[in-house]
């Protein structure tokens, strides 16, 4: 059975362009960047280089990239610089629809470390008010961190404006661009974002490398110390294969950039509007007019997302749910609960995430699969007999 891959949220597949980059360093050419020898010093200028990719595609300076393991570790370090740099800045500004990278450190810096955060609600189709966003910020709000697209629902947000009102607050502002890199234009020649994270295995590189930008002169506090690599702002021998690679995939980002927007856009409004079509009692969660090209996130009523994702497994289907089964009780996605979705509907949710590898023929697949395993689930559904809410409501207590 062959493998329809429709999670690259998740993450994708390596591009065979960016593996045969690769591939001399492992065995061959295995030199330390930082050694004396030639032999090494050839691996620091594809790194140079490597950089230097990175950086055409964010529009910044090669020096303004630092490269880390993965964009956990980009955003960790972004907002542990800025609250270490600025000592008596004890408040952060955020969102309820981050990815846990971001979330988790700030429930961690408000339970352990004390610090002072607000969480930026969103409406319904996980939008986030302005005027909310600006009183949000106070004279101790050490750093803004608001993601660039949202791994769930593919919501773009307004990073670009929130940052000029951040500017003129002089608080710094941090993106996780990990889902939007790659898939839309980012120019950060032309804003005033501070510091952007990023992951190399969301953009057809390897797992284990990331990388975060920040702007010159913005003051900077390491995460990792030890050695003098990346000019002493992470320390530890890079990961010279998956920065080599990471260099690659965002080139080649550049010249796929129009394809994301336009072919991968198309296969996803087919996809989706075929389910909506042949589905009833579905609904499309987020901002429709707003998304990245790749992502559509559809409610199905009355079943469980997670029993439609065994279903789709078993035909060789990947895709993602927005509801995490823990300690027995179904809670859904965290996302999904900002932007208030209906309790039955919240259950139902998949995601599906589409690449430039995806075809024509695979979402057909998808649309003569899909209604049937719905059909079939919602059958047994004990929602379906009475298609009211159920009694449990204990999800959205939080
Ligand atoms: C995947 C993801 C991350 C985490 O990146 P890793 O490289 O897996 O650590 C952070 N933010 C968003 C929005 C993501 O989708």
């Amino acid at each position: 059975m062959k493998t329809i891959y429709m999670d690259n949220n998740a993450t994708t597949r390596v591009d065979p362009a960016v593996f045969e980059e690769m591939r001399p360093y492992f065995c061959d050419l295995y030199g330390n960047p930082s050694s004396m020898h030639r032999f090494g010093g050839q691996v620091g200028v594809r790194l140079r280089e490597a950089r230097a990719r990175v950086a055409a595609l964010l529009r910044c300076e090669p020096d303004e990239i630092i490269f880390t393991s993965c964009g956990s570790e980009s955003d960790n370090t972004a907002i542990r610089s800025a609250l270490s740099a600025q000592p008596d800045k004890r408040h952060i500004v955020t969102t309820r629809v981050e990815h846990p990278a971001i979330l988790s450190l700030c429930k961690f810096l408000e339970k352990k470390e004390g610090y002072d955060v607000t969480y930026l609600g969103t409406d319904e189709r996980g939008r986030i008010d302005l005027d909310e966003y600006r009183d949000a910020i106070r004279n101790d709000t050490a750093i803004v961190s608001v993601m660039w697209a949202n791994n769930e629902t593919g919501n773009i947000y307004p990073v670009e404006k929130m940052a000029v009102i951040a500017r003129e607050r002089g608080t710094v502002f941090h993106t996780d661009a990990v889902q939007a890199v790659g898939k839309i234009a980012i120019d950060l020649a032309t804003t005033p974002i501070d510091m952007l994270s990023l992951s190399g295995h969301k953009l057809h590189a390897p797992k284990g490398v990331g990388a975060l930008f920040v702007r010159k002169r913005l003051p900077f506090r390491p995460f990792l110390i030890g050695g003098h690599q990346e000019s002493s702002r992470r320390a530890g021998t890079e990961n010279t294969t998956g920065i080599i690679a990471l260099g690659k995939a965002c080139e080649l980002a550049m010249t796929h950039m129009d394809e994301e927007n336009t072919s991968v856009k198309t296969l996803r409004n087919r996809l989706e509007n075929g389910l909506l079509e042949r589905i009833p009692d579905a609904i499309v969660n987020g901002d429709r007019g707003n998304r990245l090209p790749n992502t559509t996130n559809i409610s199905f009523g009355y079943v469980e997302g997670e029993a439609i994702l065994l279903m789709m497994d078993q035909m060789g289907i990947c895709a993602s749910s927005g509801s995490a089964c823990t300690s027995g009780s179904l809670e859904p996605s965290h996302v999904l609960r900002a932007m208030g979705v209906p309790f039955t509907f919240a259950h139902g949710s998949i995601r599906f995430s589409l690449s430039r590898f995806n075809t024509g023929a695979e979402v057909d697949s998808v649309l003569d699969t899909l209604p049937t395993i719905i059909e079939n689930l919602r059958k047994l559904s004990p929602f379906s007999a009475d298609k009211s809410a159920p009694a449990c409501t204990k999800a959205f207590s939080e």
